[in-house]
This record gives C-alpha cells, structure tokens and sequence, in this order.
C-alpha cells in the first residue's frame, strides 16, 4: 500500500470513529465555556452575576458543592435566579420536565433558543475569569457528513499546533481531546491532600484498608468526614474496586444514603464521605439497650426504606444491606452506607447477574441471589427484612449459629426467623412479607416504605410532623 493510501485508510478508520470521539470531547467540552464557573457557592455565583451589567438571561453554569450535579444560576428582571440541572439515570442532563441531552453543553445551547421552563431563554455568558479566552469552538450544529459527522469550524485558538491546513479538522486535533478520558470517571470531586486533615482515630476496618476520621476544608468551611483509606501495597484490582464505589456513590443524593464527598489521591487513594458519627446500627443498638425505644427503631427503620426506595427509583442494587451497614447520624437518623458491592442496572434491565460466587452475606441473601446469582431491588428488599430483624433484636446475630447451607435448607423448608421480643407484631409482618420465597410475588421498596411509614406515623402519638423530613431538611442544601 502506498504512503497516500495508508494515510487515506487510517483517516478513514479516524473518521468512522468520529461520532464517538465527538462525544467523547463534548462531554467536557463545558469545563472550557466561558459561562462554566467550576464548584463555587451559590452565593458566589450571585455575586457574579450581580457584578456589572444586569441584562435579562446573563447567565453561568457551577458544579453544586457536594452533590455531584450541575446547577444554572440566571438574571431575570435583576435578580438571580438558580435551577439544579437534572441527570437521569443514564446519564442524561435537562430542566426539570424538559428535553434531554447528552451533555451539559448541549443543554445550553438549546436554553439559549427555548426557555423549556425557565423564566427566560439563556442570553449572554456571565464570564467565567479563568477560562476567557480558551473557549473551543466545538461542532454547534451537526451537518451531514462523511458517516453523519461534520467537522467543526476552525478554531485555531484550541487546535494543537502542529495540525496541517490543508485537511479538515479532526477531533484529536482540539487540544481538549484525550481518547483515554473516561467521561463517567469521577473528576468532579479531587480533593486536594491540603484540604483534609486525617486524624489517628480508626472508625472501622475491613479488607482495603480502614476508615478514619478527619476533617475537610471548604470554600464553605470545615467538616467532619469519614475517609475510606486504601492500603498502600494494594494492587489495581482493590483499587478499581473502591473507584466503582466512588462512582456508584457520586450518583446518589438522598438524605439516607451516606454522601461521598469527594476522591482523594494521595500518598493513599481515599475515599472521602460525610461522617455518621454514631456508628453501625447494630453496634448501637446492641450497646443502647435500655435508651432505644421500639419507636425510635421504627422510624429509623422507616428511614432506611425511603433511602432504599430511593436507589430502587434510580435502578441501583445494594447487595449488601445488612444492620452493620447502616449508619447512624445520631440517635435518631439513620444513613444507608458500603456501596462496595452496589452495582447500576442498566436502563432495560431488571437484575444483575453475577458470574462467580464471592465472599458473600449468604444470611441476608434471598434464594435467587444465593440459587441464581440474580440480584435485584427484591432481594435488597429480602436482605432489608433481614436487617430489620437485626435492628428489633438490637443488634441480634441473625440464624444464629447456623451455617450458609443450613440457612437455606431453613429457608426453603419454609422456616423463617421467629419475630424478636421486643418487635411490634406489625413490623413482624413486614419482615415476614419480605421474606416471600418467590421474588415476584415479594413487594419492592415502594410498598414496604409505604407499610414503614403509616406504622411509624400511627405510633407517633404527638403526631409530629415527619422526624424524617426534618432530618432531611437539616441536610445542607445548596
Ligand atoms: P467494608 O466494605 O469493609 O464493610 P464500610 O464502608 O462498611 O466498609 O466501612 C467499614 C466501617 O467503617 C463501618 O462499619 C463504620 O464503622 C466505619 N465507617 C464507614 N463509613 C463511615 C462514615 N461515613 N461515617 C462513620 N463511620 C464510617
Ligand atoms: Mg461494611
């Protein structure tokens, strides 16, 4: 093959790739906008707004602290108005109730021409300082093209500098291009080494490593967090293992689910999550017999439903729903932790199937996890039965004695475990309902935070308000 024709076959190979190397480059393509102001406070992104002229739609992009999603702040009428810019599931970003697009940049780029629900349309950037001047001149619109793909307009600003002039511009040619860049990988959460002081004090341990108490400094202060730390001489595969924990963590936002806070890499990797300084529920509750009421455990009990709830909503299994891995806040707020064995369901799927066995919590399984690998919310229901069980024993270990395969041949003769002395006949009942054998007939977390929460509201004899709510409305919210 000639030089000319080798070139023309490698050009052609790059070009049938284009579609993808395009999104690749979009999805970050909003960290070099002028309007994109990076992680800064809501204040901060008034202030900047409020700085200079007013017109109606100036507007700018921010990362929310802490919870991983975007937000939209805008001027209308001279005054800043702030929108969380959604995700779904799969990955997608739009207005509440609006159109949906790939990336972030895409999602601009339409407001600008239709409000899709805010008080106006987008106008002008408010200008981000740091990165004037560096915007890249992606592709704006798609014309059809070779294999559907149209180059973008030269910018040379972006374009690395040695790329020749007499060829359209390719995506690796944009200095913004970086084909190992996984746009899924956690990136927006580094934290800094010097932003975290680590202290001695070992909150927990378990095969990676341990878990410390510190504190993280932030543009809005410090706080007490617990960080994951690996142990040094692991190798790759621990290590993968706690990113996919990150990255399974970066996706949830709920009052009763723990919080990542960030990523940390350092002489370590760590993992950097909120602190529930009160520890294991099981641990708790086994060492504050006498001060816990049947009541404050149902309605933490209640409260890990709506967490749980929540990750049926958004299709994650948590394979490891078990007392020790529900942390508590305080007395009375409780957070669902240990994503290490949580994984995402695709979009059309229902389970997740697992190749090989592994060192499994066989006691909180439901058979078909144990019989066929087969992993759902249903069995994050059975193993929440399970944990419930542990929560009214105080702390009881569940089957006692018995072994993995005594538990099943208990289970599939039809024996469950007897109702705890101290448990309400009623939750009883709802331990019972999760432990249907077959995972079709079992209710899933919408129905049993349901059962949870009207027994919880009809023992509540102050008729408070929901405790819960004002949990979750002491959370930070930005
Ligand atoms: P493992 O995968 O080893 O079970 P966990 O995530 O469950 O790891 O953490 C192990 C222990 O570390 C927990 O049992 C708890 O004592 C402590 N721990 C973990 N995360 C936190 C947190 N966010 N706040 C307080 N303690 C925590
Ligand atoms: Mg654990």
């Amino acid at each position: 093959m000639s030089a000319v024709k080798k070139g023309e076959a490698m050009e052609q190979a790059i070009i049938s790739q284009a579609p993808q190397l395009e999104k690749l480059i979009a999805t970050t393509a909003h960290e070099k906008m002028p309007w994109y102001h990076g992680k800064i406070s809501r204040q901060e992104g008034e202030r900047r707004l409020y700085s200079g002229a007013q017109p109606d739609g100036k507007f700018l992009v921010r990362d929310r602290e802490e919870s991983g999603t975007f937000a939209l702040s805008m001027m209308y009428g001279k005054t800043v108005y702030h929108y969380q810019i959604l995700q779904d599931k799969s990955g997608k970003y739009s207005m509440p109730e609006g159109t949906k697009f790939d990336t972030i940049w895409q999602l601009v780029e339409y407001l600008k021409m239709k409000a899709d629900g805010l008080v106006t349309n987008l106008g002008e950037a408010c200008v981000n300082g740091k990165t004037a001047g560096k915007t890249p001149s992606l592709p704006a619109t798609r014309r059809p093209g070779t294999n559907g793909y149209t180059p973008p307009p030269r910018a040379p600003s972006v374009l690395k500098p040695d790329v020749p002039t007499d060829r359209e511009v390719l995506p690796m040619d944009s200095d913004v291009f970086n084909p190992y860049h996984n746009p899924n990988e956690v990136r927006k959460f580094n934290i800094q080494r010097t932003q975290l002081l680590i202290d001695e004090l070992e909150l927990g341990s378990g095969n990676f490593g341990c878990v410390k108490k510190g504190t993280l400094t932030t543009e809005s202060g410090q706080v007490d967090v617990a960080i994951k730390v690996l142990k040094s001489d692991n190798e790759k595969l621990v290590q993968d293992e706690m990113m996919r924990e990150a990255e399974i963590m970066h996706q949830l936002s709920n009052p009763f689910i723990v919080r990542m806070l960030g990523l940390c890499k350092a002489e370590n990797l760590m993992l950097v999550m909120e602190m529930a300084s009160a520890g294991p529920l099981n641990k708790f509750l086994s060492t504050k017999k006498d001060t816990v009421t049947t009541e404050n455990i149902v309605n933490l009990m209640h409260q890990v439903s709506m967490g749980m709830k929540y990750l049926e909503e958004k299709n994650f299994v948590h394979r490891d729903l078990a007392a020790r891995n529900v942390l508590l806040v305080n007395q009375q707020f409780a957070k669902i932790s240990d994503f290490g064995l949580s994984k995402a369901l695709g979009a059309d799927d229902n389970y997740y199937k697992a190749r090989t066995a592994g060192k499994w919590p066989l006691k909180w399984y439901a058979p078909e996890c144990i019989n066929y690998h087969k992993f759902s919310s249903k069995s994050d229901v059975w193993s929440f039965g399970i944990t419930m069980w542990e929560a009214f024993s105080y702390g009881g270990k569940p089957y006692r004695k018995m072994k993995g395969p005594d538990v099943m041949r208990f289970i599939d003769s039809g024996s469950r475990m007897e109702c705890p002395p101290a448990c309400p006949e009623r939750m009883y009942e709802v331990m019972k309902e999760c432990w249907t054998y077959k995972h079709e007939e079992r209710p899933d977390f919408k129905k049993v935070a349901e059962y949870m929460k009207s027994y919880h509201y009809s023992i509540s004899n102050k008729a408070k308000p929901e405790e819960a709510a004002a949990a979750a409305a002491a959370e930070p919210i930005k």
